[in-house]
């Protein structure tokens, strides 16, 4: 199933998610869902969130169409972060048409959960860094947008507004 992608001005992703505490086939479900959601919009990362769900859960998927290389992370915590650091222009399912340049560690290494339950840690370079990186602040209620300087973030302020507008905001 498909999920609908909220966009910035949704309240719901200013806010935290919950630690997942039962792995059940509730869970399991999500984290399909978010794939198919997440390879439909042809996305590498996806925060729960993002479709309207408080639970940490993020997919990624860093690889090719031909090798695919999905991930599925609940409950993440990065454990250690790299000195060296990365500029990559990033985008997010949630501001369609906005990139940006954002600078972050360049390897973290996290401490998570399977969906079984098991307890997982990785190692996370490139690519793959960077989408758990941005995905993990989704689940904080952090925005790429935060991680932006003021002068950037004022030269987008029109393209903003617009997705604001257009973004269908649920009345809480
Ligand atoms: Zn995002």
């Amino acid at each position: 199933m498909i999920y609908e992608i909220r966009k910035y001005g949704d309240p719901i992703l200013k806010k935290k998610a919950e630690l997942v505490t039962e792995f059940n086939s509730e869970i399991k479900e999500i984290l399909d869902n978010m794939l198919e959601t997440m390879y439909a919009a042809n996305g590498v990362g996806l925060a729960a969130n993002q479709v309207g769900i408080l639970k940490q859960l993020i997919t990624i998927d860093a690889g090719t169409k031909e090798s695919p290389r999905p991930i599925k992370i609940v409950n993440p915590v990065i454990i250690e972060k790299s000195k060296e650091k990365t500029e990559y222009e990033e985008g997010c399912l949630s501001f369609p048409e906005i990139t940006e340049k954002i600078v972050r560690p360049s390897i973290v290494k996290v401490k998570f959960y399977d969906q079984d339950g098991n307890e997982k840690i990785m190692e996370f370079t490139g690519l793959e860094s960077i989408a758990i990186q941005h995905e993990i602040d989704h689940l904080n209620g952090i925005l790429f947008i935060n991680r932006m300087s003021p002068i950037k973030r004022i030269m987008l302020d029109k393209k903003l507004k617009e997705i604001k507008n257009s973004s269908k905001i649920k009345a809480k």
